[in-house]
């Protein structure tokens, strides 16, 4: 059987005047029914840009999608009549943003705005958009719910604009939620409510979840599997708890190490040496062997595909097993 969602070797290009910046090159994933995949990366590893493909949200041009397959319950979210991609993607698949002050609109109020796509889409009446609406406020957690309809953004926290944003997101009870960098914006005990909240509407109605995050510290509690990228592609794929155990590609193994731990006191943060690299110019072989530790000629001469350690992780390292045995000590 298919997976609920999958991404299947996408290629997506920035065409700028610069040039042509290659910002997904041949990303596969997939999700399935109720589960929490993490998309984990630095800001430009194509984490985002993959999930707007998802949701036909890619600013073009200059984006450009060169190649690849988006499949919803089989369908190609790429090729499917517009009519058909609308519809999935305005009730199946609903995505939440880092941002949503600016993803809400300033001038109505937020129990008229969650209640638009019940009215529009669902064609519900006013006084039964109404009723779901509170029923949704209730269930992301904004206390006094009837009271607040009538509220504007701006007269909401951060966390709870937050939860706005995510009541608005699930009226249509989509089977997939993507959020971006969902809690990126919020202080910290803000952030772990809001993990929680997602945790919690997970288990109790089953939504899948794409969580997308350049915070490997939010992921543990949450996800069941993660994606790790890097210059636009997925260099680590695996279970959480064994990708915490022992990275098998040396930038997630440069991630964890640079997590700060709570039990250890001045420690010496290591964070991964060099920069991202330009889109425009991704290194030869690896594209990560400008900053690895591991690095030998043949990773400056040949691409490393995916390599199969076992319980269907991936690491797309030519020295993945060595990786991986290294960090299990
Ligand atoms: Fe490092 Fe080579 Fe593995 Fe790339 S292929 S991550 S450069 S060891
Ligand atoms: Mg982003």
């Amino acid at each position: 059987g298919g997976h609920l969602l999958e991404v299947r070797d996408l290629h997506v290009e920035f065409r700028t005047r610069e040039g042509v910046a290659r910002v997904i090159n041949g990303v596969t994933y997939h999700l399935d029914a109720g589960e929490t995949l993490a998309v984990l990366g630095e800001s430009g590893s194509g984490k985002s840009v993959t999930a707007q493909a998802i949701m036909g949200i890619l600013d073009t041009p200059p984006a450009y999608v060169r190649g690849g397959q988006i499949l919803y319950q089989g369908r190609d979210l790429l090729t499917r009549p517009e009519e058909e991609r609308r519809q999935i993607r305005g009730t199946e698949i609903a995505m939440i943003f880092q941002d949503a002050l600016s993803a809400l609109n300033p001038v109505f109020p937020v129990g008229w705005q969650i209640g638009e796509s019940l009215r529009e889409r669902a064609g519900m009446s006013r006084a039964d958009a109404r009723r779901r609406t509170i029923e949704l406020m209730d269930l992301v957690r904004i206390p006094a719910a009837a009271k607040r309809l009538g509220d504007y953004p701006h007269q909401f926290s951060g966390g709870m604009r937050q939860r706005v944003m995510i009541a608005m997101a699930l009226a249509l009870d989509p089977k997939v939620l993507i959020a971006d960098e969902p809690t990126t914006a919020l202080d910290v005990t803000v952030q772990a409510q809001i993990m929680d909240l997602l945790a919690d509407l997970r288990r109790d109605l089953g939504t899948a979840l794409i969580l997308i995050t350049h915070d490997l510290g939010v992921v543990a509690g949450v996800a069941d599997r993660i994606a790790v990228m890097y210059a636009g592609r997925i260099v680590e794929h695996a279970d959480v708890h064994a990708l915490y155990r022992a990275p098998a590609h040396p930038y997630t193994k440069g991630l964890l190490e640079s997590i700060p731990r709570l039990d250890v006191r001045g420690q010496e943060l290591s964070s991964i040496r060099g920069l991202p690299p330009n889109l425009m110019a991704i290194p030869s072989g690896c594209p990560f062997h400008p900053r690895c530790p591991y690095v030998q000629q043949v990773c400056v001469d040949e691409v490393p595909h995916d390599l199969v350690l076992g319980d269907g992780r991936t690491s797309a390292c030519h020295f993945a097993q060595e990786v991986h045995d290294d960090s299990a000590g």
